[in-house]
């Protein structure tokens, strides 16, 4: 698996569990676990990036 960065806070992703979870289970390509989980936005994320939109 190629490394990626997470899109939300930039953190390296290299192992399948760095990866955030989308809501059907597979790996987010965008964020990382720590950012997105279930197809959403953490409680971290939110926090650690006011720009995110949370509506
Ligand atoms: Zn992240």
């Amino acid at each position: 698996m190629e490394s990626k960065k997470c899109t939300s806070c930039g953190a390296l992703m290299q192992k399948p569990e760095d990866f955030g979870k989308e809501k059907n289970g597979e790996a987010s390509a965008e964020y990382c676990s720590r950012c997105w989980q279930d197809g959403t936005f953490t409680d971290w994320a939110v926090s650690a990036n006011l720009e995110v939109s949370t509506e």
